[in-house]
């Protein structure tokens, strides 16, 4: 049925890079097989889902949505594709997504125009665009998305689903392809609360292969959908309503803060003192990261080559010609900001404002269990509507101060504002997933 829509429909949404019928099918013999025998099914075994395209899939095109990874087949499956394999999902593709990861609205693929499902004239959000559109409109029954700086949120919210970034080490990095090693996460794309616990249980959970994979006590994430958060408390950080964020998109939140007030949470406001400096600062870290990450991409070892005279001729071609604008953009600002003379005043100066604003988190989660805010600023835009990359940048106010500060958050659905859905975006203490999943299943 999912290969089918697929066929229907992504002609016109263009959310997969890669689709892989044949596996998929033969898969779905084996459990009808496994079904007809009387055997009992996993939580997620036999259930179609889809990851983006920056996950390592063995033997699977895995191109980023770049140029220069358009021929690379990779060796080795990341730790999210085994676990998942492992748990018996059927994988029925890769998706698309700004390339490497890079923006908001998935504009940036050199490969496909991913459209949002609610209105075709409008972007599906960034970076993982391909992930949300193919949850919101059954192309799979879950996706897998990677979240550096709202790119498994902000798309959630512009097409109306679940989506989580969990805790920095809470999900394996090994073979995602790094975009900025120190933000990036992989989370889960759902329909439901409910679903996300579901996936969240089969890929958290402690790696040896990722250095930064913290060992911690993983809970049964579908412990914490209980229907009650009487008592709870939930702060509402005021920078997250004031400039920039569209007055039809808070008034729709203050709703939902509402239903949660009349449900027994203690809600009361607070403040995030830093926030106003956390997009120049993210903008900052990075690129520098990116332009370290990038630098692989010399035409030796992965996909594309240039011909051309000698080395460094095919190193410069290979880049001048693999690599998409926004990506160059990013390496020469991450180049710059590392440079000796102004290493001090860019990158050290950006750390150190990241450190402020987890601080800032720090502080509020002394009073408070969750901070509510939107997941974005306005809802899904037009393509095309933000061709300045600063415009862009700014949108993602709301949601990279998380990333800096290495905190869990999840968007989830919270209505619509000009037939557009909107979401509601939860944070959450360190490896507090579960008290995210209590509040936000209160709205399924
Ligand atoms: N929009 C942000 C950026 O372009 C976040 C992207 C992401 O989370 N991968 O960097």
């Amino acid at each position: 049925a999912y290969i089918e829509r697929i066929h229907n429909l992504d002609k016109d949404l263009q959310a997969y890079l890669t689709v892989l019928e044949k596996e998929a099918q033969a898969q779905a013999s084996e459990i009808d097989r496994k079904i007809a025998q009387g055997g009992e099914l996993g939580a997620l075994e036999g259930i179609p889902m889809a990851m983006k395209d920056n996950m390592c899939t063995e033997g699977i095109r895995t191109s980023c949505a770049s140029k220069i990874l358009k021929e690379f087949y990779p060796p080795y499956d990341a730790t999210v594709t085994t676990r998942l394999k492992d748990a018996g999902s059927i994988l029925l593709g890769k998706l698309n997504m700004d390339e490497f990861a890079m923006g908001s609205s998935t504009e940036n693929s050199a490969y496909l125009k991913t459209r949002n499902p609610w209105k075709l004239e409008c972007v599906p959000g960034g970076s993982s665009g391909g992930s949300a559109v193919s949850v919101a409109a059954d192309l799979a029954a879950f996706s897998l998305g990677s979240d550096t700086g709202g790119s498994i949120r902000q798309p959630a919210a512009f097409c109306g689903v679940v989506g989580l970034k969990p805790t920095y080490g809470a999900v394996s990095r090994f073979g995602l392809i790094a975009y900025a090693s120190s933000l990036d996460q992989i989370g889960p794309l759902t329909k439901t609360v409910r679903d996300n616990a579901l996936v969240m249980n089969a890929i958290a959970g402690y790696d040896s292969q990722d250095s930064t994979s913290v060992r911690y006590d993983k809970p049964d994430y579908t412990k914490f959908l209980l229907n009650d958060i009487k008592g709870l408390k939930i702060g509402i950080p005021r920078e997250y309503f004031g400039e920039g964020i569209e007055p039809e998109v808070a008034k729709g939140i203050q709703e939902s803060i509402e239903t949660l007030r009349n449900l027994g949470a203690e809600v009361s406001e607070c403040s995030l003192p830093h926030t106003e400096y956390a997009i120049p600062a993210y903008y900052l870290i990075a690129t520098a990261e990116a332009s370290s990450n990038l630098a692989r991409y010399d035409g030796v070892r992965y996909g594309y080559r240039a011909q051309a005279e000698d080395v460094l001729g095919m190193f410069r071609k290979t880049r001048a010609e693999g690599f998409g604008q926004e990506v160059k953009r990013r390496i020469m600002l991450g180049t710059y900001a590392l440079s000796s003379g102004y290493y001090d005043a860019y990158y050290l100066k950006a750390q150190k404002v990241r450190t402020l604003i987890k601080q800032d988190f720090d502080q509020a989660f002394e009073k408070f269990d969750v901070l509510l805010s939107p997941a974005a600023p306005t809802p899904a835009f037009k393509f095309g509507e933000k061709s300045n990359p600063l415009a862009m940048y700014l949108s993602d106010i709301t949601t990279v101060p998380i990333n800096l500060a290495g905190i869990p958050a999840i968007s989830v659905p919270a209505g619509f504002v000009n037939g557009l859905p909107i979401g509601m975006q939860l944070m959450g203490k360190h490896f507090n997933e579960g008290t995210l999943y209590r509040v936000a299943y209160t709205f399924e």
